[in-house]
């Protein structure tokens, strides 16, 4: 099978808006993942490739386990922000994602919206949303093929991260031929996915662990076990020595368990917000769950942000999401 390039239209766009401006600004969401980070650097290498000049800035800095990637120096937080004719805004759904990075976006004049989430609301001057993708760095190998520029290892070691990570490593539903199709085409270049495997989640730091260890103790079922909750306080961060990095992937913990339906970790920040992740089997919309309470994100993965009190937002998450459960 050959992979056929998506969204020829929409791309043949976005070229025509590269060919004509000089100064481009790359930036992603809040607490960025595995798909922003290499998307961002992939995008940046491509267009450093068409001689343009590239800010690649943050609202949140780069976490300790995507410095392995190739450029990830790049990559800024908390300066100022240089002129930019153009913004790239990759993997978020809408613009309360961005951080204090939203209030800069308004200032350019063009902006271009990559994304996969289902529900993005379309804020930019151009959008290219396509939830079929199984992440931002699939769209952004589409790009490098319409373009016919060949990929070297840099940018495959970027998509090859940002399509491992968004896919828990190709086990998710979002997961396709096509996601194949590009990944094995990102693995000819001769990058070693093994040693970029190792360094993403074979390089585990002792913090992590502990974080874990404290979240696993707060393991609780409801719904007859098909509800998975835990929670980690702001204590149990300082603790463990742990920082919001540490804490991804922990709510999985809650969602594989036997019978569980629905995962749900409960994390409380040091401003009184409770931000909470969500995880589903196929069946379940999380999405239309963590909408309820203004987030939103994936069929199978959601989160959305609270204010209050621990115990009562667990609470009344819990039983909105049994509620969910019995409907459905
Ligand atoms: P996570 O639980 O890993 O932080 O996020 C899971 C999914 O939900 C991701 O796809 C992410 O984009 C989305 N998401 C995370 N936080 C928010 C939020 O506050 N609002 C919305 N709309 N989506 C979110
Ligand atoms: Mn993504």
């Amino acid at each position: 099978m050959k992979l056929l390039i998506k969204n020829e239209k929409i791309i043949n766009r976005i070229v025509r808006q590269i060919a004509c401006h000089k100064r481009f600004l790359i930036t992603t969401h809040v607490y960025p993942d595995g798909d922003a980070i290499g998307s961002q650097i992939a995008l940046c290498i491509l267009l450093k490739r068409m001689g343009k000049d590239v800010g690649l800035i943050n609202s949140f800095p780069l976490p300790a386990r995507y410095k392995f990637l190739p450029n990830s120096g790049l990559i800024k937080h908390d300066v100022n922000l240089p002129y930019s004719e153009l913004a790239f805004v990759l993997d978020v759904g809408s613009k309360g994602r961005l951080g204090n990075m939203r209030d800069h976006i308004n200032n350019i004049k063009t902006v271009i919206n990559v994304d996969h989430h289902l529900g993005n609301d379309r804020f930019g001057t151009i959008n290219w949303i396509n939830s079929h993708m199984s992440s931002v760095g699939e769209q952004i190998f589409h790009l490098y093929k319409y373009m016919k520029l060949d990929i070297r290892k840099p940018e495959a070691i970027c998509l090859y991260t940002a399509i491992v990570t968004d896919t828990g490593s190709f086990q998710y539903s979002n997961t396709s031929v096509e996601t194949h199709l590009a990944v094995s085409e990102l693995l000819e270049t001769g990058i070693d996915h093994t040693k970029i495997c190792n360094q993403i989640y074979k390089n585990i730091p002792v913090s992590k662990l502990k974080l874990l260890q404290l979240a696993l103790e707060t393991l609780s079922f409801d719904a007859k076990g098909k509800i998975g909750h835990m929670f980690i306080t702001s204590d149990m961060y300082t603790k463990a020595c742990a920082t919001e990095e540490d804490s991804e992937e922990i709510v999985e913990y809650a969602r594989n368990v036997k019978g569980v339906e629905v995962g749900i970790l409960f994390k409380q920040h040091s401003n009184g917000n409770i931000k909470i992740s969500f995880r589903s089997r196929s069946k379940i919309d999380v999405m239309k769950i963590a909408s309820k309470f203004g987030g939103g994100g994936h069929h199978n993965a959601s989160a959305c942000t609270i204010k209050g009190e621990l115990s009562s937002v667990l609470k009344n998450v819990v039983r909105v999401t049994a509620l969910e459960l019995e409907s459905s």
